[in-house]
């Protein structure tokens, strides 16, 4: 299996040692992907999920899919809807859908209890105090004039803030651990704050909301979770992480245990949530899932199928410390993926046309194309010829050197699937601009028709499509979102600056009439010129949407040096 080629990961490393323990054992292995609903996944969270995903796969594992909505300033229903939908796609299915918002009652009881144990109290300094307090990772912090609240007193604010009595920023719960800790974040840290928002799930039940930090660990707790990885930035949360669940674990349950990975960052775009909502806010695209967005959404919709997402996932791993990976690795398997599962058809998207002087006038043969090369199962289609039909401008020019292998005057081409044609002459417009090219065909020449001039090779094939029955064809050619490798790592510069203005393209072409009955969300190959995925077909028009380029064409129509 291509499973047992690939060496173990270091997560996966962590894992065999602790199934070698005597108090692990493969059936207490439980996972969660862990997203904030406050925006859509982009690709970065596409390899956290098939990390915990693919974990769940390999141990035969159940994992949650946890939505960590404990800050309802930020978050809404349209994103939960939406990472559910990208989880799905990717391919993957979760155990249990959770949210952390399920256990605010568990929480808050658990908040009690250390209030009664003398391990947390209210605060009811500003925020700008309680930070100035915190002291320097070289200097200890300085106590709150609150932190020897009596319990009761504690208990009975804590309450109030519940009940809804206390504004915002008045009180805040805090933990009490150790002012002094070289670990800044376990001076004393917030566990509470008072929060009069309305949350997408408990509606107006709750005005004081937990912190990250109070609320992650024991949802993992709650839901059992062996190994609960994150990235790097937590490494320093997991002194209290291990802290809050020593306060409330029973030590006949399993403990989970936090692993962090890095981040990874990818060139030519960004992925923060906060700057992808800016692009969107700003209408730098046309929205989330915009096919130039990094999002899973934006991906789907430019015809990156969700296997070469999980492979480039696979392929890339996972690492101990942040690296920026070249988008083109991950377009290397989107080609991989749709050069073997799509057909191909013949779509001319920059068109001049062509008229054959030597063809009847009315005739239209109808010709066998095979649909792919690499998939004999997607089987063949008919496609017309007739005299006149369109090929790119690029593919043709009056006059050029022994390299150029496409059409030029007095040179021939084979046209794929069809007859090898010679060019004759050419039209032009008052401006020098070629209108129409005039040739003569050879009518022994068909392919696949036996003759012995159906064998006869010449250097270049050329795509085509007849004019009389092309489909007119809207196609957006994307290209990257920004010019800049690391658009976000300029100290001097905002990532705005960088957004490539030439990064979508629009323009009219011309389709094969097969096309004519294709459904949206359908993926082809244009021979020659690279993947596209059909955004919609209202019977009249269609439009496509440019996945990736082709590496290569089918012909070798220039020669390099
Ligand atoms: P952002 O910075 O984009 O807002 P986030 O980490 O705040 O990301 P979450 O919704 O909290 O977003 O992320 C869910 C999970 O995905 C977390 O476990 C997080 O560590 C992981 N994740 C987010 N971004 C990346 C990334 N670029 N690479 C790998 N994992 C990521
Ligand atoms: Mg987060």
């Amino acid at each position: 299996m291509e499973e047992a080629k690939r060496s173990l990961n270091f997560i996966e490393h962590i894992i065999e040692e602790d199934l070698s323990q005597s108090n692990c054992s493969k059936e207490s292995l439980r996972f969660r992907f862990p997203p904030e609903p406050n925006g859509y996944l982009h690709i970065g969270h596409a390899s956290s999920i098939c990390l915990n995903f693919g974990l769940g796969n390999k141990y035969n594992a159940p994992v949650n899919l946890r939505f960590d909505d404990t800050n309802p300033s930020k978050e809404e229903q349209e994103f939960v809807d939406s990472i559910k939908a990208d989880v799905s796609w990717l391919g993957f299915q979760w155990a249990e859908e959770c949210y952390a918002s399920d256990y605010f009652d568990q929480l808050y009881i658990w908040a009690e209890d250390l209030i009664s144990k003398g391990l947390a109290y209210v605060d009811s300094q500003s925020a700008d105090d309680i930070a100035a307090q915190k002291g320097t990772p070289t200097t200890a912090g300085i106590f709150s004039p609150f932190r020897d609240r009596s319990i009761q007193e504690n208990l009975d604010l804590f309450r109030e803030m519940k009940a809804g009595k206390h504004t915002e920023g008045t009180h805040v719960l805090r933990a009490k651990i150790e002012m002094s800790s070289s670990n800044m974040l376990m001076r004393d840290p917030i566990l509470y704050r008072i929060m009069h928002k309305h949350h997408h799930r408990t509606g107006d039940k709750w005005s004081i909301y937990p912190m990250y930090d109070w609320a992650h660990g024991q949802s993992d707790y709650i839901e059992q979770i062996s190994h609960s990885l994150c990235t790097l930035e937590f490494a320093m949360h997991r002194e209290l992480y291990d802290w809050c669940l020593d306060q409330i674990i029973d030590p006949s349950k399993l403990r989970p245990k936090q692993r962090e990975f890095a981040r990874r960052n990818f060139s030519h775009t960004v992925v923060s949530k906060r700057k992808l909502l800016q692009l969107v806010n700003e209408k730098y695209v046309d929205g989330w899932d915009d096919p130039r967005m990094p999002t899973i959404s934006g991906m789907r919709r430019r015809g990156y199928p969700p296997l070469a997402i999980q492979k480039f996932a696979e392929a890339i791993g996972i690492a101990k410390r942040e690296n920026v990976v070249d988008l083109s690795v991950l377009e290397y398997h989107v080609r991989e993926e749709l050069n073997r599962t799509v057909p191909r058809v013949m779509v001319v998207l920059d068109p001049v046309k062509v008229v054959i002087t030597n063809y009847p006038e009315d005739k239209v043969e109808w010709l066998e194309a095979e649909n792919s090369p690499e998939d004999p199962t997607l089987g063949s289609r008919s496609i017309p010829f007739s005299r006149e039909f369109y090929i790119e401008k690029a593919d043709f020019k009056e006059e050029a050197n022994r390299k150029f292998f496409r059409l030029k005057l007095g040179g021939e081409v084979r046209l794929k699937n069809a007859y090898i044609i010679k060019a004759e002459s050419c039209i032009k417009d008052e401006d020098g601009n070629i209108t129409e090219i005039h040739c003569t065909y050879d009518p022994k020449s068909l392919s696949g028709s036996g003759t012995p001039e159906s064998e006869r090779k010449v250097k270049g094939t050329l795509h085509w499509v007849a004019a009389n029955t092309a489909v007119e064809t809207e196609v957006r050619l994307y290209d990257r979102l920004f010019t800049d490798p690391t658009p976000d790592a300029h100290k001097d510069k905002d990532f705005l600056d960088f957004v490539n203005p030439n990064s979508l393209e629009i323009i009219k072409s011309y389709a094969e009439p097969s096309l004519k009955e294709a459904k949206a969300g359908t993926s082809f190959q244009f021979q020659r010129m690279g993947y596209f995925v059909l955004e919609e077909n209202n019977g009249k028009q269609l439009i496509f949407n440019r996945t990736v380029g082709l590496r290569d064409s089918w012909a070798k129509l220039e020669q390099k040096e």
